[in-house]
């Protein structure tokens, strides 16, 4: 039977120390993550969660950091979770383009974080949606 098996998308990772100049833009965290696929009797898709946060932190700057991090996991973990039932459709009807529903996926995590950042008054990123066609209804 021809299903889409989805990992990497349970539970919270454990944030990864690293130098505040090894983050992006010199943050002082970022949450981050890579897709790949494996396709044999089943379709997989997997995702690898990074959570990068500056060491020296400490008492409230950290926890500001640290939940602000984990709000973006939160809402990628929302589109992520939300990308199986509409992918197991596709998948029954014949090839699924991936990587056309990863530019998508990743344009909408990008939505969602500028919409996130505009509410907190933090700095929103560039994100133009794919040219081709959404494959799916979100
Ligand atoms: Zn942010």
């Amino acid at each position: 039977m021809r299903r889409v098996v989805i990992t990497g998308v349970h539970g919270k990772i454990p944030t990864t120390p690293t130098p505040r100049e090894n983050i992006p833009n010199g943050r002082a965290g970022w949450f981050t993550y890579e897709d790949s696929k494996d396709e044999r009797d089943t379709l997989s898709l997997i995702f690898k969660r990074k959570l990068l946060l500056d060491p020296t932190l400490r008492g409230k700057e950290q926890d500001d950091v640290v939940a602000h991090e984990r709000r973006h996991e939160t809402d990628f973990l929302g589109l992520a979770n939300a990308l199986q039932r509409p992918l197991d459709a596709a998948y029954k009807q014949g090839d699924v383009d991936l990587d056309l529903w990863m530019k998508w996926f990743d344009y909408d995590v990008v939505a969602k974080s500028n919409a996130f950042h505009i509410a907190v008054g933090a700095p929103t990123d560039l994100n133009f949606p794919p040219s081709d066609p959404r494959p799916w209804k979100p």
